[in-house]
């Protein structure tokens, strides 16, 4: 089942929760959207699920004007964020529940429902625990029985709502590995909202960056990474250096660097800002060429997979943050208060209006 998102708009008593927001889904497709509280993903979620209706625009199920139906005509599977299992209910009722209470003429046979729910129970590897009730459970138990409630109805979409929200860190990083597994074995097209890039990063086909009620990006996690539209979706996605410099006859200045113009026609001196990935950071103990900025070494956290380093631009006194690999770190041996020669590589540069 593919979704459509045409053109929507809402407003709440006048605020304005959603602007022209067009989003495709392919069918079978895990789609995250990825936004800082308040950029409205949970309304898209609401009006996508039927919950909740737009001033303006469509919403299609696989190419049929859907923008009208209820929640219920949907079809769609719900995940939300505090797990609303049924608490005087055990995971197994809990699980049954929404083949129960369909119409007799609808509702499978007793036996048809005990194999789906042992099979549904399987699939999210909590066979073991059919009897147990939701206050006997983990948070991450009780997150996956609500999904395996959800699909019990066989869903034509699944939504997922901030499902690992409430959990710690290390659950959540299970949970998320587990469901992007658990996706690729049954194939339900599936819109999840998170704030977190990482989640977004690790489980999603394809990524919805918003901000303000306004999409900034759509693309595969490695497009959205890679290769962000805007400085917005730059600075969301993961830790950047900013230097400031002027357009000279033709490209950007960065102190003594001249980087290509992603666009021609900029007058001289337009103020521009370049942006650099940590890891992205060379740093050399002596001068290279003349594309590099005198720095010093400020700090250096030597522990874990890559070496962080802290730098101090001689010329601006601003902060410059880099990522080496431990073997370049030992290759370097730098210490703190050492002069260092850094070369920014994969500059990406904007103009300080720039607007998508
Ligand atoms: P979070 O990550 O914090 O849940 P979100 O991106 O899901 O945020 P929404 O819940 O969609 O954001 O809210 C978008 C904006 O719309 C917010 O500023 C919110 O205050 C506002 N909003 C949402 N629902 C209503 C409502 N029923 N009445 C008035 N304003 C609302």
């Amino acid at each position: 089942m593919s979704i459509q998102i045409q053109n929507i708009t809402k407003r709440f008593n006048g605020f304005q929760a959603l602007s022209n927001v067009d989003i495709t889904v392919p069918s079978g497709e895990l789609v995250a959207l990825l936004g800082p509280s308040g950029s409205g993903k949970t309304t898209l979620l609401r009006i996508i699920a039927g919950l909740d209706f737009a001033d303006q625009g469509s919403i299609l199920f696989n190419g049929e004007e859907a923008t009208h139906r209820s929640a219920k005509e949907r079809q769609v599977g719900f995940v939300f964020q505090h797990y609303a299992l049924f608490r005087h209910m055990n995971v197994f009722d809990n699980v049954a529940f929404g083949l129960q209470v369909k119409p007799r003429r609808a509702r499978p046979s007793k036996a048809e429902i005990r194999d789906k729910v042992h099979e549904l129970l399987q699939l999210v590897q909590l066979e073991q625990l059919a009897r147990r009730y939701p206050a006997q459970l983990s948070g991450g138990q009780r997150q996956r029985v609500a999904l395996a409630r959800a699909l019990a109805v066989e869903p034509q979409v699944l939504l997922l709502d901030e499902p690992f929200g409430a959990l710690d860190a290390k659950v959540r990083q299970e949970l998320r590995r587990w469901l992007r597994k658990l996706h690729d074995e049954i194939h339900v097209t599936s819109v999840f909202v998170t704030h977190d890039q990482e989640e977004a990063l690790e489980v999603a086909d394809r990524i919805v960056v918003m901000n303000e009620g306004r999409v900034e990006q759509t693309g595969t996690p490695e497009e959205v990474y890679d290769k962000p539209a805007n400085p917005f979706v730059f600075n969301f996605l993961g830790n950047v250096n900013l230097f400031h410099g002027r357009v000279h006859e033709g490209a950007a200045r960065i102190a003594d660097i001249g980087i290509d113009l992603p666009r021609q026609g900029e007058a001289d001196g337009t103020a521009v800002v370049a942006y650099v990935r940590p890891y992205d950071i060379e740093i050399n103990r002596t001068r290279q060429g003349a594309d590099e900025i005198e720095a010093s070494v400020l700090h250096i956290q030597g522990a874990g997979s890559v070496a962080r380093f802290k730098l101090e631009r001689l010329d601006t006194r601003e902060i410059i943050e880099a990522e080496l690999t431990r073997e370049r770190y030992r290759e370097l041996g730098l210490r703190t208060g050492e002069k260092v020669f850094v070369k920014p590589r994969n500059v990406r540069v904007f103009t300080a209006d720039y607007q998508i």
